[in-house]
């Protein structure tokens, strides 16, 4: 039987969140944001903006409605509050989105190449992201436009920009952020060594894929 999580647990997550992406280097001290839900709730808790992400403590968050206005809290909520709102609009079965700034992701991707499936794991998360072209950030368009992509896919990876991770958890969507580094970073590894890179068979990722479903 799953167990049931607080309010109380889920803003301690959002805390911890935030500290690991940037014991990651995936975020700088200002940059990212992450938001949770109890399952089904109409309102989150997001991070504020301004704010220095290592230091938050969870009476900094602030809970907002579903058309990302604020419910609860003092501060101001992140600048991509917005895009946090449509994916909860359009996804009842995600409770937790991540945003990152990834370093890698971003920077092997602007190079025009797209993130290749070098091992069976970041394979099977590739299937499931999309990329979205470069839109001013923190912008409505950029909201609608990932959450759209986000109805068919669990990332999405903003050109010039970062990458967004949902889930039913806080820590599936951490975990598919860090998948797109970790990606980027084989990828770029074998790339610097000017190899072919001979990539995972379509028919294995199918089996994969078959076997974690
Ligand atoms: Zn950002």
């Amino acid at each position: 039987m799953k167990k049931k999580i607080s309010e109380k647990t889920l803003k301690r997550e959002i805390c911890n969140v935030m500290r690991v992406l940037f014991e990651r280097r995936l975020i700088s001290s200002v940059g990212g944001n992450a938001s949770a839900r109890l399952p089904g709730a109409e309102e989150f808790w997001i991070t504020p903006r301004g704010l220095f992400k290592t230091e938050l403590k969870p009476k900094d968050l602030i809970k907002v409605n579903l058309q990302g206005r604020t419910v609860k809290g003092a501060g101001q909520p992140s600048h991509e509050t917005l895009l946090h709102a449509a994916i909860y609009r359009r996804r009842a079965d995600v409770n937790a989105v991540v945003h990152a700034h990834n370093p890698l992701t971003v920077g092997l991707t602007l190079t025009g190449g797209e993130l290749k499936p070098l091992t069976v794991e970041t394979g099977l998360h590739l299937r499931k992201t999309r990329m979205i072209p470069y839109v001013f950030p923190g912008t409505r368009r950029l909201a609608e436009l990932a959450a759209e992509r986000l109805e068919k896919a669990e990332a999405v990876i903003l050109q010039n920009h970062g990458v967004v991770g949902v889930g039913r958890s806080l820590s599936e969507a951490r975990m598919r952020v860090e998948i797109l580094e970790e990606a980027a970073a084989i990828q770029l590894v074998a790339v610097l060594l000017k190899k072919k890179l001979p990539t995972i068979p379509l028919r294995d990722l199918e089996k994969a894929e078959s076997q974690t479903a």
